[in-house]
């Protein structure tokens, strides 16, 4: 248990409380840097409860904002808030709440922190304050952090054998669903395979299907690797070229 006392998001918010009391500029700087250590420790101590189940491209991240993100494309419970009602034949229950912050949220305070640890530019240096009103309303956004335990609402994690390198691949339901393709985890081989979900099945294919011939309106298969500007090949049955090429729009309309 002694690697889950070092994420002790208490400690860092008292830490953090301390030295929002004191006040001066410095102290509220370091301040904002035991509050990121308090959302670092937040997200750390969850992964560490899956560590030997979630990819390692979740679990390697440092960026916690990073880390949160993509856990959140596996598991769509990761940033939720949790609430475990247990109740006795006799009456009693018991209520135990994980709080959790949305994930966009998370990223955003992380960030506002992350502000507040340079040194001003030299253009400001005469007028530069840290702002203790802004600095007490982020360490009140996360004091919720800090209540409740941790619970997981467990999930199915699935894997399936990478062509390419043999390793196996980590996904589940809501990661299929709500993603066109998933990169190998291994990180020598990256190789990129489409999700095609079919009849309630999920197929990995490493060839993009979506395309057809306009010639001999057959489909044609392309590596979902090479799908990139300039990249040609030819269709199957006929030999009609193609080639990709990369157009770039803009979505507003102009003024
Ligand atoms: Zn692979
Ligand atoms: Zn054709």
């Amino acid at each position: 248990m002694e690697s889950l006392q070092k994420y002790n998001k208490t400690y860092h918010f008292n830490n953090a409380k301390a030295l929002v009391d004191k006040g001066d500029t410095q102290s509220l700087r370091y301040a904002c840097l035991e509050l990121r250590f308090l959302i670092e420790a937040h997200v750390y101590e969850r992964l560490l409860r899956e560590i030997d189940e979630l990819p390692k491209s979740v679990i390697n991240t440092w960026q916690p904002s990073k880390a949160v993100r993509l856990h959140g494309k596996f598991d769509k419970y990761a940033d939720m808030d949790m609430h475990l009602l247990l109740t006795c034949p006799s009456g009693e229950s018991m209520d135990i709440h994980y709080n959790n912050i949305k994930y966009s949220e998370l990223n955003k305070t992380y960030n506002t922190l992350g502000s507040y640890l340079h040194l001003p530019m030299p253009e400001k240096v005469n007028s530069y304050t840290i702002s203790k009103t802004k600095i007490i309303e982020l360490l009140d956004k996360l004091e919720k952090l800090t209540v409740g335990n941790l619970i997981i609402y467990k999930i199915d994690y699935k894997t399936f054998c990478c062509k390419a390198c043999g390793k196996n691949i980590i996904y589940t339901d809501h990661y299929v669903e709500t993603n066109d393709s998933i990169v190998c985890q291994n990180d020598n081989c990256g190789c990129e395979y489409a999700i095609i979900n079919e009849g309630g099945r999920s197929e990995f294919s490493l060839d993009y299907k979506g395309l057809s011939c306009h010639i001999c309106t057959k489909q044609i298969a392309v590596p979902y690797s090479k799908i990139e500007d300039g990249y040609k090949f030819k269709c199957d049955y006929c030999s009609t070229e193609f080639s990709f090429e990369l157009i770039i729009r803009s979505d507003n309309p102009k003024p």
